[in-house]
């Protein structure tokens, strides 16, 4: 069997920084570290910082008096920061600059008046952090479909902003209908979209074009992994998400002369070998990696830990 890697594929810089967030603050502080909901959508990564002394919490309500504090990558909302505040927990914020970059660009356009339109999955805690923290009522529109049926008058002004890890097709179809539906509207493009997703969801159209079936490496409540799944499956090719080896169905690759193989932001390299091990287990195996655009950014740690 050809396995194919897709370039870029993996942890994304906002991943990375905020691991290493809850590792340099166990580090420092000793354990344990408080992180409110899984720092990344990844299992493996929840349960390696378990094993070292993070503890892993939904609610502010169950972390003890004085303990640190990490609040995830997806951002949360201004009642979380200002429950926080007012128990006087020392919190390190672990939310993507990127996913920051949305939240103050929300807050810019509804300080000029505009009515906001957020484009993104219900229930994401990036879009309840995002919808919390603008400091007016949000629409939020996950469809063309859901765009139409917005009851607004057409002159009304509005602005518009989209979770960083939703598919650039779907989202350019979706900003196509809000320009069609409002006069006066004003937006990021697909900007908003990070540049990881982008730059995975390319690699992934690219594998497509090589590959009997493609596998994705992350969790199921990752966002940006469905979003990976999905475009393998609207190329036209049998594409499936997986945990880890352990879910690789040999069923998938009875055909299957060439497999292409990518990973979400959060899903870990350490994964992504586990199931090559377990296609190994099947038949032999060629690897080879795809060539694909370089990343090489990198985001500053909060202040109080990047000196340590
Ligand atoms: S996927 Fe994008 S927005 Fe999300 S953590 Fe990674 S870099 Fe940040």
């Amino acid at each position: 069997m050809e396995v194919y890697l897709a370039q870029p594929r993996g942890f994304c810089a906002g991943v990375v920084r905020a691991i290493e967030i809850v590792e340099r603050a166990l580090e420092k502080y000793g354990p344990p570290v408080y992180v409110r909901h899984e720092i990344v959508h990844n299992k493996y990564v929840v349960e390696s910082l378990k094993t070292k002394g993070a503890i892993f919490v939904e609610e502010l309500s169950e972390v003890p008096p004085k303990a640190v504090t990490v609040f995830s990558a997806h951002g949360v909302a201004r009642s979380v920061e200002d429950e926080a505040a007012a128990r006087d927990l020392p919190v390190l914020d672990a939310t993507c600059p990127l996913v920051t970059k949305v939240h103050n660009q929300g807050k810019r356009y509804v300080s000029r008046g505009r009515i906001l339109i957020l484009i993104g999955h219900a229930g994401h805690p990036e879009v309840e952090g995002t919808m919390g923290q603008v400091p007016a009522p949000v629409l939020l529109v996950q469809s063309v479909e859901e765009v139409k049926a917005l009851t607004l008058p057409a002159d009304t002004p509005v602005a518009y902003i989209t979770q960083t890890t939703l598919s650039v097709d779907d989202t350019r179809d979706i900003i196509a209908a809000l320009q069609a539906r409002f006069t006066d509207i004003q937006g990021p493009d697909i900007r908003d979209i990070c540049y990881a997703t982008q730059n995975r969801q390319s690699a992934v159209r690219d594998l497509s074009k090589l590959v009997d079936v493609i596998l994705v490496v992350g969790a199921a409540n990752s966002s940006n992994s469905n979003r990976l799944r999905e475009i393998g499956t609207e190329a036209g090719v049998a594409s499936y998400l997986i945990a880890d080896g352990s879910e690789l169905n040999p069923e998938w690759l009875k055909d299957a002369r060439t497999v292409g193989v990518t990973a979400g932001a959060s899903a870990p390299e350490v994964l992504v070998d586990d199931v090559i091990e377990a296609m190994r287990r099947i038949g032999p195996v060629q690897v080879s990696v795809l060539p694909g655009r370089e990343e090489n950014i990198e985001f500053r740690l909060p202040a109080q830990l990047a000196a340590s």
